[in-house]
């Protein structure tokens, strides 16, 4: 089968690999529909994460059909339309049962095999899926490929973001990243009826699409973020930040324009290892401060209802869609935000 594959620090490929085949009892083969490009993988084809090998297929984000089942698998059957959260997990220990499935003890995320061990990725024509009774999620008939895709990860991250900030309706939240993942916190964030979202990044047409959304937007290249949040806010701050982008300027600033006892709500992958505050500048401002993966497991199926009802639209964040094999380009489009491009799909 085809799959777009890691060779190397920004280096992918499209390759001929083997079909992926049962191997527990409680597997499931699915046939990819669609996939997403993510911030994340970037991480990856940047080099910022390391230890991946290569040869590993890309990506952690897609909706399928199941094609096989192992003889354990009993809540799915082949031709079953599912979603999948990016991380799979067992629905058996602590953390499955309180809804930190991302935390579950046998954890493992899509796209990641080092020295052999882990799972392969996404960006391939079939995938196989390990405990597929506890990680997969029936994607509802009323459902497109492409909304199933967005609850894998982002819009359930992005809801987790405005969950974590504990948003109320007379608030003040700043978002700092208007990538597919911010936006979906401006709309969760929309959802919790909060009085005043402003929306923080440095490229316009992501900031255009965060005021269509109903943010404000703030362009930190051309204003004075802290200025601006003091300004609108009496000069007390914003009580809530949602931090999605994972770096340390980010959190900086987000510490900055909070409010005294405001809430820093980090979901953008942190790949640093100090935080731009000290304890006792915390201490000092009473902050609090969240952090960490989304549980998608939990989220997609909390999400669905609400999309269903149309209280949060998804697919408006889709900028393009690529065939798989043209994968490679794909990911260059996405790398140099071609073309206002802001999430990119993989159609097999
Ligand atoms: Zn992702
Ligand atoms: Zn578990």
């Amino acid at each position: 089968m085809k799959a777009i594959t890691f060779q190397g620090i920004k280096c992918v490929q499209l390759s001929e690999v083997p079909e992926p085949e049962i191997i527990s009892k409680k597997d499931a083969i699915v046939k990819i529909e669609r996939a997403a490009i993510c911030g994340s993988d970037m991480h990856v084809y940047h080099g910022r994460e390391t230890g991946i090998d290569p040869g590993t297929i890309m990506g952690h984000e897609f909706t399928g059909t199941v094609v096989d089942t192992g003889v354990e698998v009993s809540k799915f059957k082949v031709g079953d339309r599912v979603l999948s959260p990016f991380t799979v997990n067992c629905g058996e220990c602590h953390f499955c049962e309180i809804g930190l499935t991302a935390r579950c003890v046998k954890s493992q995320l899509y796209g990641w095999k080092e020295s052999g061990v882990g799972l392969e990725g996404v960006h391939a024509e079939y995938l196989r899926v390990p405990m597929a009774d506890a990680t997969l999620v029936h994607l509802p008939d009323d459902f497109s490929w492409e909304q199933g895709n967005l609850l894998a990860d982002i819009a359930s991250t992005g809801y987790f973001g405005a969950e974590l900030a504990e948003l109320k309706s007379k608030d003040t939240c700043v978002v700092i990243g208007c990538g597919p993942v911010g936006i979906m916190a401006i709309k969760a964030a929309k959802y919790f009826g909060c009085k005043e979202i402003v929306a923080v990044d440095g490229i316009d047409f992501r900031l255009e699409f965060a005021e269509q959304n109903g943010a404000i937007p703030v362009n930190y290249l051309r204003q004075n973020i802290v200025e601006k949040i003091l300004e609108r806010t009496n000069r007390i701050g914003a009580d809530s930040v949602i931090e999605a982008v994972g770096s340390k300027s980010s959190m900086k600033t987000a510490f900055d324009i909070l409010r005294p006892g405001g809430i820093l709500a980090s979901v953008g992958v942190q790949a640093f290892d100090q935080l731009p505050f000290s304890p006792s500048d915390m201490y000092d401002k009473n902050i609090i401060l969240k952090a960490g993966r989304c549980s998608s497991r939990f989220y997609a199926e909390k999400l669905i209802p609400l999309v269903q009802n149309g209280e949060i639209q998804l697919t408006d964040v889709i900028s393009h869609t690529f065939d798989l094999k043209d994968g490679v380009e794909a990911y260059r489009f996405f790398d140099e935000e071609k073309d206002k491009c802001l999430k990119v799909l993989l159609r097999p």
